[in-house]
């Protein structure tokens, strides 16, 4: 059996290894610690189950451990959480869990370390490590996870369908484990989240949200997206982005396959990208497809307007998912809504008004919307693929350029409503709005320099044409940094 000390040769494992010893309780890591150990990657987040009570036994820690500590319990669940320094130590006693049909709330009673180990999920999480003296180190693997780590399976201890049943987040957190592991389903277990697919409707929207963003900020997510698919959980949980899903032909035109399309755009964005919100627009980006698609004569298959209407559809999609209602949202939105004006610009003679006005409407978010344009990019066609990743390079350096000369990111125009009301003494109305939007337009379009002075002599001109009079100069605003 294999011996795992020296990996344990920190003086966390010590301490904990020596409080163990001295109150005689019987103490192990167990869980995704030992999972991530065995696979190296490094992980300071350890889970210990003691024979006994875990909120006793986690005290005894805590003082053991002294300064730069410090201990939540949570009397309710049995269990503590001791932060020392950067590691984060959760305390359970061994547990056996039963569960009722309609709750994924178990009844728990005291148990053995082979009674905790076969409530864990999958055999790979179910690995633990004794801290006793007089095997410290050895590893208790009663479900083979050792082999299945290098054999790179995700499967359950126990029978799949009474584990999915019993707990149906199990099979989000599968194929989670699936994708951000780079590791198969194994066959049983794989049929049995088909099987059980409909279970998930007891689980919390907000759990299955947390496991598909888990999926999302994956190395690879398209994997995950597809087993969810596959296994009938997509249609469930996202029911929106499965419409993406097919091929129509008229004649001999067909359109791609949108589904499996926005899943390239997300694995392109994730090799640059951690960014969760931006690995959501791009799942989101063409998601007004299905219900935009048309065939015209002489055209082809077409989406008109579907940036539109898909940062329409982003609210909805949200709340349906319980994702944040917030300034992430209407970040997604813009990007859904812009994620065509750089192709254009690619595609055509680049203005400067353009380039201007796209500055203007993305402001801090331009960096993000050139990354998932670019994304954008799936031609199998590397010649294709080259020349608009060129384009795009041409438009990076454009945008750089205007931003240098006229400062639009961000921008407000240097004559704000305020200043219009008191120059021709009005109140709040419809023609200040007016006049402000002509005076942004002029600039943005060229017409005049983004420039105080020239933006009021434009203004004098605008009130002129609708038959006002200045009454008063505004001050002229203090533009210098202090
Ligand atoms: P990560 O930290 O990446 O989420 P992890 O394996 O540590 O991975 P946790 O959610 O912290 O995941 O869970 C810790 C351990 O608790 C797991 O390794 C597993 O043994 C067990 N576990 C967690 N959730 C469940 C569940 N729903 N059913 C059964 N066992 C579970």
């Amino acid at each position: 059996m294999q011996n795992l000390a020296d990996k344990l040769n920190s003086e966390v494992f010590k301490t904990i290894a020596h409080v163990a010893r001295e109150i005689n309780q019987k103490t192990f890591v167990i869980g995704g610690f030992v999972r991530d150990l065995l696979l190296e990657r490094p992980s300071k987040d350890v889970d210990f189950v003691v024979l006994g009570s875990g909120i006793v036994f986690a005290k005894k820690v805590a003082s053991a451990f002294g300064s730069n500590t410090h201990a939540k319990y949570f009397k309710n669940f049995g269990t503590a959480l001791v932060r020392y320094n950067e590691w984060d130590l959760e305390f359970v006693g061994a547990r056996k869990e039963s569960y009722r049909k309609n709750s994924r709330k178990p009844i728990v009673e005291d148990g053995s370390l082979s009674d905790d180990q076969r409530r864990r999920d999958f055999t790979i999480n179910a690995l633990s490590i004794s801290l006793q003296a007089k095997d410290f180190g050895q590893l208790f693997d009663p479900f083979n996870g050792l082999e299945d780590i290098k054999n790179k399976l995700i499967r359950t201890p126990l029978d799949p369908d009474i584990t999915f049943s019993d707990d149906p987040l199990r099979m989000m957190r599968a194929i989670r484990f699936a994708t951000q592991l780079g590791f198969s389903i194994e066959l049983n277990t794989y049929k049995a989240i088909s099987r059980n697919k409909n279970r998930i409707q007891i689980v919390s929207r907000e759990r299955v949200l947390d496991e598909l963003n888990k999926i999302i900020l994956a190395p690879k997510p398209s994997l995950g997206f597809k087993i969810l698919d596959e296994t009938g959980l997509l249609k469930i949980i996202f029911p929106k982005f499965v419409e993406l899903k097919g091929v129509e032909k008229v004649g001999k035109q067909a359109h791609k396959d949108n589904f499996y399309h926005t899943l390239q755009v997300l694995d392109n964005l994730a090799e640059k990208t951690d960014s969760l919100y931006l690995r959501w627009a791009a799942i989101l980006h063409d998601i007004a497809k299905p219900v935009t698609k048309r065939f015209e004569q002489g055209i082809g298959w077409t989406f008109h307007a579907h940036e539109f209407i898909g940062a329409k559809m982003v609210p909805g999609v949200f709340k349906s998912l319980k994702l944040p209602m917030n300034e992430k949202m209407r970040y997604v939105q813009k990007l859904v809504l812009l994620h065509l004006r750089p192709i254009v610009l690619a595609q055509e003679i680049i203005t400067d008004s353009a380039l201007r006005r796209l500055l203007f409407e993305a402001g801090d978010d331009i960096d993000y919307l050139m990354l998932l344009c670019e994304a954008d990019i799936t031609s199998k066609n590397d010649v294709k693929v080259r020349q608009y990743l060129k384009n795009f390079e041409t438009v990076r350096e454009k945008l750089k350029e205007v931003e240098e000369k006229d400062r639009l990111r961000n921008w407000q125009p240097p004559i704000s409503g305020e200043m219009i009301m008191e120059t021709f003494g009005l109140k709040p109305s419809k023609k200040v709005g007016v006049i402000k939007t002509t005076i942004r337009e002029a600039i943005l379009d060229g017409i005049i320099k983004n420039d105080f002075d020239e933006a009021y002599a434009f203004m004098i001109e605008e009130g002129k044409k609708q038959g006002l009079k200045p009454i008063k100069k505004p001050k002229k605003p203090d533009t210098r940094k202090s």
